[in-house]
């Protein structure tokens, strides 16, 4: 392997050693930052998610919360619930936990994340969070995309002027993603599933972000020798065994620089996470 291995478990222990002493400095005027996780249903992944959240939460100081329902809840008792903790002035951040139930036409589910205040919004989800991004006045961004740009930085991988292709365009990584890019300056190219030639254009990247949930979609003859692969995607391969949409063994001798799966950019997004959970203290108290 040639490619200089972007830690994101190395980097996450930093960011959350940031994030306890900023806790720190809002204990002292008061505030106690808090999280309240909202989980619904019983979807396995989700359970642990929202556990690892929880502790993480707990270990730098933040008052982390979980509110369970069932899998048969309702779309408005889950709605009285995100307008009691908008009121709650302990609360500073909402997670609704995706997936919501099936049973939540997925309608209901944009709408409940809508209903969350744009300024408890932690996750960066609310479309006035991600139309603050694209206009160039960010508040809270949305986490993965916001720890891919740290692992970049911690990298020290040169973005302005360079060509970054990002794979997948979803509200929650691919878009906010690009704009990030954009923002420092990158060229950005956003590729999807109606993508003709989607290796043509990955060969001319000097930054490929991988965020579509295709195990070990990219592959080795992709990449621009000396390119940053950054791999978002969590998968599961025809073994079991946890890969990203970025076949690792083969791209690694060729890119610059890449993060691995697991412990690249997982563990980046609830650092992001704590991060942006003080971020909205800050905004109700500063
Ligand atoms: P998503 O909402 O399903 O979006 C996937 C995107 O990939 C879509 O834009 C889709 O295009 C595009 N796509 C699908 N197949 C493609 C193909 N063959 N070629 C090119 N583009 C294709 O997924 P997501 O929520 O963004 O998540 C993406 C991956 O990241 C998943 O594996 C997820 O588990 C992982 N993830 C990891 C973390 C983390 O913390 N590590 C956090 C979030 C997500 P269309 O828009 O045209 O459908």
């Amino acid at each position: 392997m040639n490619a200089r291995l972007l830690d994101g478990k190395l980097l996450a222990q930093q960011v959350r050693a940031e994030v306890a002493a900023d806790v720190a400095d809002l204990a002292r005027r008061g505030v106690v930052p808090g999280l309240v996780v909202v989980l619904a249903g019983d979807d396995p992944a989700s359970a642990i998610y929202v556990k690892n959240k929880e502790k993480a939460a707990a270990e730098v100081g933040i008052a982390g919360r979980i509110i369970r329902f069932g899998a048969d809840v309702s779309v408005d008792t889950l709605a009285t619930c995100i307008d009691a903790l908008n009121a709650d002035p302990a609360v500073h951040g909402i997670l609704i936990q995706l997936p919501l139930p099936p049973g939540i036409a997925p309608d209901a589910v944009r709408a409940l994340l809508e209903r969350v205040d744009p300024r408890k919004d932690v996750d960066g989800f609310h479309p006035d969070n991600l139309g603050r991004l694209a206009a160039g006045t960010p508040r809270l961004v949305a986490c993965t995309p916001s720890g891919c740009m740290r692992l970049l930085h911690s990298g020290e991988v040169p973005i302005a002027g360079r060509h970054a292709v990002v794979i997948g365009r979803s509200t929650i990584v691919g878009r906010p993603m690009a704009l990030l890019l954009l923002a420092a300056d990158a060229t950005v190219t956003i590729c999807h599933s109606r993508t003709p030639d989607l290796a043509d254009h990955v060969r001319r990247a000097d930054i490929v972000v991988a965020a579509v949930g295709r195990a070990r979609l990219v592959r080795g003859d992709w990449i621009k020798p000396g390119a940053a692969v950054i791999d978002v995607g969590m998968n599961r391969d025809a073994g079991g065994k946890l890969c990203g949409d970025v076949h690792f063994d083969e791209v690694s001798p060729i890119a610059g620089a890449i993060t691995p799966v697991p412990g690249g950019v997982g563990p980046m997004t609830i650092a992001c996470l704590l991060e942006n959970v003080c971020r909205a203290a800050r905004l109700e108290n500063t």
